[in-house]
């Protein structure tokens, strides 16, 4: 954990010049400064079925602060607690954020939430001079204790509500590309699907879904050939690294056999026409939580699009696929670097 926060500090240290003309390096990460202060009354580990994703946390947090003139202070692990923020600080003010999830384990997983906030307090919006790096560390269960669950999506243009835009922020996780899709998602949520698939531009580009990126599988002509399609990284979409571990599963194991992976723009109509056409044979979208989640229907405009599923089936053979090899690398079962 230290290794990967080490890592996203090393971007952030930098030359500074201070006490008149001397210059000195601002510390860098050191993970062998970690101090380690434990809880005095740990607690019990809940059953796994009790864990919802997210509600709740370990025992202990760790805890880095970074100031500009400083550089990166040591690392604690301390008794899991409140912060104590100034109602100043950019982070709640402008909302300087940026988080990352990851995920360990087998069996109950241990969801890693990594987050750097601003802590410095100016009313004036400036680049930030302090920042607190932490990671909350939560326990769950199986993201979907009932094995895989098919959703549903509603697709919706980018006229009506937009997640991201050409040259904006939508392809970085920052606190703000979220809060804004709540009251969209909600709406999506009161007619009666799960998550949004969010398109963008006139002819109804897909982006991704709720959080997720988005993949479909099309048949190739009449032959037993498919093609794997997903949005490119054009800015738009999370670059998620569960997206980049598909395409590099599917290119080394399903290419060889005549796979056609492609990063391309996909519109709606497409996607309606080979459904139509019956090659629409399977859609999922990916993530560090759910790794897979296959999907049942899209509602686009006044159509229900069926995405390959029989009534009875939760996950298709491409996407249970995925899971399982997936799972394999996590849990190093198979060996990968
Ligand atoms: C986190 C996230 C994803 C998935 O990324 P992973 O790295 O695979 O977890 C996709 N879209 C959005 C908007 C996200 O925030």
């Amino acid at each position: 954990m230290l290794t990967i926060m080490i890592k996203l500090s090393k971007g952030m240290a930098k030359r500074r010049v201070s006490h008149g003309a001397r210059p000195h390096l601002t510390a860098e990460l050191d993970a062998s400064k970690l101090r380690v202060t434990k809880a005095l009354h740990p607690s019990k580990l809940p059953l796994a079925e009790e864990l919802a994703f997210g509600s709740h946390t370990t025992d202990h947090i760790l805890q880095v602060r970074w100031t500009a003139d400083e550089g990166w202070f040591a690392p604690q692990i301390v008794p899991y607690q409140k912060l104590a923020l100034d109602p100043a600080a950019a982070v709640l003010l402008y909302g300087f954020e940026y988080f990352e999830g990851m995920k360990a384990k087998p069996g109950y997983s241990l969801y890693l939430r990594l987050v750097i906030i601003a802590t410095n307090s100016n009313l004036g919006v400036t680049a930030p001079t302090a920042a607190l790096l932490y990671c909350v560390a939560c326990p769950v269960g199986l993201y979907f204790s009932a094995g895989f669950k098919a959703i549903n999506l509603e697709a919706t243009a980018s006229a009506v509500a937009t997640r991201a835009w050409p040259g904006g922020a939508g392809n970085y996780k920052i606190g703000g590309n979220y809060a804004s899709c709540i009251a969209p998602e909600k709406a999506a949520k009161a007619r009666g699907f799960q998550q949004l698939l969010w398109l963008f531009g006139d002819d109804d580009r897909i982006t991704e879904a709720g959080t997720m990126n988005l993949f479909v599988v099309l048949q190739i002509g009449d032959e037993e050939r498919f093609k794997l399609v997903t949005p490119p990284l054009d800015g738009m979409i999370l670059p998620g690294v569960t997206r980049d571990c598909v395409l590099s599963l599917v290119r080394e194991r399903l290419a060889p056999a005549g796979w056609i992976v492609s990063e391309r723009d996909i519109c709606m109509t497409e996607v309606v026409h080979a459904a139509v056409a019956g090659k629409l044979i399977e859609a999922f979208g990916t993530g560090t939580a759910a790794i897979v989640s296959p999907i049942r229907t899209i509602k686009y405009r006044d159509r229900l699009v069926h995405c390959g599923l029989s009534r009875h089936q939760n996950a298709s053979a491409i996407t249970a696929l995925m899971k399982g090899w997936i799972e394999a690398r996590q849990y190093a079962v198979e060996e990968h670097c």
